[in-house]
C-alpha cells in the first residue's frame, strides 16, 4: 500500500467549542474555585472560634490595631471621657475576659465597629451626632453586644476573605488588609445578630442609668432626618434601619419592664 502525504484537516489544533462558550466555564470554574476557598476560610473560623476562646483572643490581640487606622491625639478628652465611659458599661458585663480599648478614628463618616481582642473604634463623624451620654453610651453597648456574641470575628474572617479577593481582582497589596476588612467586616452582620447586640447594649444601659432614656434618640434623629445625608449611609449599610431599629429596642424594654424615662447626663465634654 502506497503512503498518500496528506494535510491534516484545517483547524486541527482548535477546539469544537465556540471560544465564548470556554472563556465562560474558565470564568466559572476560577469562580467556583474561590468561593470553595472563601467558605473553606469562613468555616476555619466558625471552627477556630471552638478552640481559640475569647480569653485567648484578647491576649492575642491586646494591642494590635490596624495599620491603616489614623486615630485622634492619643490626648483628645473625648478619647479619655469615653473609655471611662466604656468601663463603667462594662462593669456591669463581669464575665468578660476583654480589656475593652476605644480608640476615634479621625473621619467624618458616623460609624462604629467591634475589632478583634476588645477594640472599639468609633468615628469623629458619629461623635459629632450624639448629643447625649446615654446616646454614646447605647452606642458603645452595642459593639459590646458584638464582642459577647463574637460577631466581630465571624465577621472579620469574612471581611478578610473579600479583602483577598478585591486585592486578587483589583491587583492591590494585600499588606493593607485592616481597616477595609474591618469595614466590610460589619456590613457581614446578619438582622439577628444586630438585634441581639442592640439588646445588650440596652441592658447595659439599663444596668448603668437605671432607665434606658435616649438610648434609641440618635437612631430617631437619624430615621426623621433627610435620608439624603450621605454621612450617614455607611452607619446605615453596617446597621439595621433606624426606624425598624427603634421600634424593636422599645418593645423589648417594654417586655424587659425597664424605664423609659429617667435623668440623662450630658456628654463629658
Ligand atoms: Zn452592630
Amino acid at each position: 500500500m502506497r503512503f498518500e502525504p496528506r494535510q491534516p484537516k484545517e483547524g486541527i489544533n482548535v477546539s469544537d467549542t465556540h471560544p465564548l462558550v470556554e472563556a465562560g466555564t474558565l470564568v466559572v470554574g476560577l469562580a467556583a474555585i474561590f468561593v470553595i476557598i472563601a467558605l473553606s476560610i469562613i468555616f476555619l473560623i466558625e471552627a477556630a472560634l471552638y478552640y481559640v476562646t475569647a480569653e485567648d483572643e484578647a491576649k492575642l490581640f491586646s494591642n494590635w490595631m490596624p495599620d491603616d487606622l489614623v486615630t485622634v491625639a492619643p490626648d483628645d478628652e473625648r478619647l479619655y471621657q469615653m473609655q471611662l465611659l466604656v468601663d463603667r458599661l462594662a462593669s456591669h458585663w463581669p464575665e468578660s475576659p476583654y480589656d475593652i480599648r476605644v480608640e476615634i478614628d479621625d473621619s467624618d463618616v458616623a460609624n462604629a465597629m467591634a475589632l478583634p481582642g476588645g477594640l472599639i473604634i468609633v468615628t469623629q463623624g458619629l461623635l459629632d451626632q450624639v448629643e447625649s451620654e446615654n446616646e454614646l453610651a447605647f452606642v458603645l453597648g452595642h459593639e459590646l453586644g458584638h464582642f459577647r456574641n463574637r460577631d466581630h470575628l465571624r465577621a472579620l474572617g469574612r471581611g478578610i476573605v473579600f479583602s483577598l479577593f478585591f486585592a486578587v481582582v483589583t491587583g492591590d497589596d494585600i499588606g493593607g488588609v485592616g481597616i477595609k476588612a474591618a469595614d466590610i467586616t460589619l456590613r457581614g452582620f446578619s438582622r439577628r445578630q444586630e438585634s441581639e447586640a442592640d439588646e445588650f447594649g440596652l441592658g447595659l444601659a439599663n444596668a448603668e442609668y437605671g432607665h434606658v432614656d435616649q438610648s434609641w434618640r440618635l437612631f430617631e434623629r437619624w430615621d426623621t432626618q433627610d435620608s439624603s445625608m450621605i454621612d450617614l449611609a455607611i452607619y446605615l449599610s453596617t446597621h439595621p434601619d433606624s426606624g425598624d431599629r427603634v421600634i424593636k429596642m422599645k418593645q423589648h424594654a417594654e417586655l424587659e419592664g425597664w424605664r423609659l424615662q429617667g435623668d440623662v447626663k450630658p456628654l463629658g465634654w
